[in-house]
């Protein structure tokens, strides 16, 4: 029996990992769940699926759910605090870490998983932008094994040998492939883009996920920040990266290799499908997901990306060849960015400004590349306090 802990287990992915969990009682326990502040949600999990202990990082949702799981008798240990959090990931009484939390609040979890040696599934995609060669670094340090559960990851790591591990370069490959729906503005102007509303951008057309990512899937920043991700699992540069815009969402990602030869992973856009297989590898299980009717999807589509409409995926992926602090320093002013587009103080297009003025500038105070946690932490904090300072001098939005 493995013993199974979630981080951000009330979110999207912690859900449907607790879903396909479910499935295999016999073989997986849920050990540990973790959450930011949602004491019903947790409540509700509890009751299902009968934890051993759970995380709220807010004190005072803690103390709610502790009172409400006295008045049924539960035997559910309830901790509170960032502390708590941190020490959870790395103790020694679970096995496998799911990853899923969103942005880098993920990140520490994720390493103290990664430092105790854990099997680590991991959604949470920002830490591997913001801090990809620490982790990559701790994990071989420690022997985690790490399995990509974001859609077009896993289904690369599906097309790559069996014996390849993250973290290795793979051999005989000319290019990773990474397949975008193209998001809710696909076939939108720049102009109606431009006016576009937080309700709007969060509408995916095939994916049902958590806001932050489904802004993020709006302005392809998301495809720029799997850019970055792709290339820190696989040890690929930019030269062997590509996107192409999917709008069925079927094809999940691609392997070309030298010989010509193009592998491909296909399934329904439903993120049970990765979960259950990183969960059961290297089994197979099953997900609760049916297969596809390939007569009914009738065609599959491919465009290549639009950089002026998307400016966020050009901002990536110079970020990618820059490299040093670039990722970093664009991933904390999109957290911070995606948040003001959503509370409507700032317009779509303002996203990507804000981001790329951010970077310029965080690259002329940050000129040494930094690997070490103090420093990558100073600068997520640098560039936080510098997208703060430019929106508190700017004008509220007329449409907000
Ligand atoms: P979500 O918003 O639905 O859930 C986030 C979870 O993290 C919640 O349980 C929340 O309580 C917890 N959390 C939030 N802030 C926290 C904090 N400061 N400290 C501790 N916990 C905190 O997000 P999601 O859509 O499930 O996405 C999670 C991660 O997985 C993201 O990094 C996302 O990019 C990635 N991902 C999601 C999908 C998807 O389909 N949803 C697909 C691929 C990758
Ligand atoms: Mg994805």
């Amino acid at each position: 029996m493995r013993r199974l802990l979630i981080l951000g287990a009330t979110g999207s992915i912690g859900r449907s990992t607790l879903e396909v969990a479910a499935l295999h009682a016999d073989e997986i326990e849920v050990h540990t769940l973790t959450a930011f502040r949602d004491a019903g949600g947790m409540l509700e999990l509890c009751r299902r699926f009968a934890p051993k202990r759970v995380v709220l990082v807010e004190e005072s949702a803690a103390t709610l759910l502790r009172k409400a799981l006295a008045a049924e008798h539960s035997h559910c240990e309830v901790l509170s605090g960032v502390e708590a959090l941190n020490e959870v990931a790395g103790s020694s009484d679970t096995d496998v870490v799911m990853s899923a939390i969103v942005g880098a609040a993920g990140l520490l979890p994720t390493l103290a998983a990664v430092r105790a040696g854990k099997q680590l599934l991991i959604a949470n995609k920002e830490p591997l932008v913001m801090a990809g060669r620490l982790l990559m670094r701790e994990a071989a340090a420690n022997g985690a094994c790490i399995l990509p559960i974001d859609s077009e990851h896993n289904a690369i790591f599906q097309c790559l040998p069996p014996a390849y591990r993250c973290g290795d370069a793979p051999k005989g490959v000319r290019k990773l492939l990474l397949t975008a729906s193209g998001g809710p503005f696909r076939e939108w102007s720049r102009e109606r883009i431009d006016a576009a509303t937080p309700q709007e951008a969060v509408k995916h057309p095939n994916w049902s996920m958590g806001q932050k990512i489904s802004v993020d899937s709006a302005t392809l920043m998301n495809k720029g920040l799997e850019l970055i991700e792709a290339s820190v699992l696989y040890q690929v540069g930019d030269d062997q990266l590509d996107v192409v815009v999917h709008p069925e969402s079927i094809i999940h990602s691609l392997v070309e290799y030298v010989d010509g030869s193009m592998l491909a992973q296909l399934g329904q856009p439903d993120m049970r499908v990765p979960i259950a297989h990183a969960l059961a590898w290297p089994q197979r299980w099953e997900s609760g997901v049916g297969g596809l009717d390939l007569a009914a999807v009738g065609r599959f589509r491919f465009e290549t990306p639009d950089l002026n409409r998307f400016p966020c995926l050009g901002l990536a992926r110079a970020a990618l060849r820059e490299g040093q602090n670039a990722p970093n320093l664009l991933n904390a002013a999109n957290e911070v960015a995606v948040s003001a587009f959503l509370d409507g103080r700032l317009g779509f297009y303002d996203l990507s400004s804000m981001i790329e003025a951010c970077i310029d500038a965080g690259l002329q105070t940050h000129r040494a590349a930094a690997d070490d946690l103090e420093s990558i932490l100073a600068i997520d904090a640098w560039a936080r306090r510098w997208c703060a300072g430019r929106l508190s001098t700017q004008e509220p939005l007329v449409n907000a």
